[in-house]
């Protein structure tokens, strides 16, 4: 299994709580990326109403 954030091949000693991310780190920054995402369409529905 690899961290889809940093694609950093996960280890069976790594801590199995950030799952499937290798850190909290890449856990935060995904999430962040997600809601970016969700930003960036939420305003250009918004641009279109404009
Ligand atoms: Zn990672």
């Amino acid at each position: 299994m690899k961290c889809p954030n940093c694609k950093e091949e996960l280890l069976k000693k790594q801590d199995k709580q950030f799952k499937p991310f290798c850190s909290e780190r890449c856990r935060s920054l995904d999430l962040s990326n997600w809601l970016n995402e969700k930003n960036v369409i939420s305003s250009e529905i918004s641009h279109s109403e404009d």
